[in-house]
């Protein structure tokens, strides 16, 4: 492609210092929608994640293998940016947040020499007309503690008690959305774990204990949101499905920045485990 270029840029861009990222994010007001885009590598193909927590929009696309991140990282902006001309939004304070400070400035550059860029930086043009779009870079959270737990034992019983009887009652909404059968493969992984495994896959499986929902709601948090970026409420089917902080390491791991339920259903105990553990529920 010959070179084109773009010197006016409908869009900001912000590079926040550690210690501010969370205000921004925690923005409340309602014409304020935030996104946010992961790209990444998983077995040689690439792919690029997209994440909407006020609507729970979530899509993977993917590159194949003649991709690199970068080009992932350019790709999820731009369907972001897509997306949302499509949609005719307008008047709106939109951040696209990514984790790519190299996909930002590219974006930043005047002159573009790939199609993709190039799509993107007019995208962008399109959607900055009618809207203020601010692409912000905000941190990877690779360095959550993977330590094993230090404390916190759950009795093993918490697993066995439930009988197939119990699965027809209509509570527990977020454990039957993950384990809508009784399984026994699962609870044979489980009852083999050590006890501090299973007290995280407990954790998990329940919604209970350590995510931030849970504790507002016995009010021990005042907000009950996101450990990572606030951006939501945290609770099992964020942590496990839709969370943009783990959505790299999902890609990674699993080829898909994103979960359903039944994806999360049927994975293997120690997926889920392991999952877990890069989430930092260690008691
Ligand atoms: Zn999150």
């Amino acid at each position: 492609m010959t070179k084109k270029y773009q010197i006016r840029k409908a869009f900001k861009t912000y590079i926040p210092e550690k210690e501010n990222w969370k205000t921004v994010s925690e923005t409340p007001a309602t014409n304020v929608m935030h996104w946010y885009r992961d790209g990444s590598g998983y077995k040689g193909c690439f792919g690029a994640g997209l994440y909407e927590p006020g609507k729970n929009y979530k899509r993977n696309w993917f590159l194949g293998t003649m991709a690199t991140v970068f080009q992932a990282e350019v790709l999820g902006i731009k369907k972001c940016s897509e997306l949302l001309v499509s949609r005719m939004t307008t008047k709106k304070h939109i951040f696209v947040w990514s984790d790519s400070q190299a996909a930002i400035k590219a974006l930043l550059n005047p002159s573009a020499d790939s199609k993709l860029g190039w799509e993107t930086m007019e995208s962008l043009q399109k959607l900055g007309t009618n809207n203020t779009v601010t692409l912000s870079w905000i941190l990877v959270h690779e360095h959550i503690h993977d330590n094993e737990m230090a404390v916190g034992l759950v009795k093993q019983g918490a697993t066995q008690g439930e009988s197939p009887k119990a699965w027809k009652y209509k509570i527990c909404r977020k454990a039957r959305a993950i384990m809508p059968d009784p399984s026994k493969k699962r609870s044979k992984h489980l009852l083999v774990m050590d006890r501090k495994s299973l007290a995280i896959m407990i954790t998990l499986l329940t919604g209970h204990d350590r995510f931030k929902e849970h504790c507002r709601v016995i009010g021990m948090d005042s907000d009950g949101r996101c450990r990572f970026y606030n951006e939501t409420k945290e609770d099992s089917l964020h942590i496990l499905c839709d969370c943009p902080a783990l959505a790299a390491t999902k890609l990674r791991w699993w080829g898909t920045a994103f979960l359903t339920t039944s994806q999360v259903t049927s994975k293997e105990a120690t997926d889920l485990l392991r999952l877990g553990k890069k989430a930092g529920l260690h008691i």
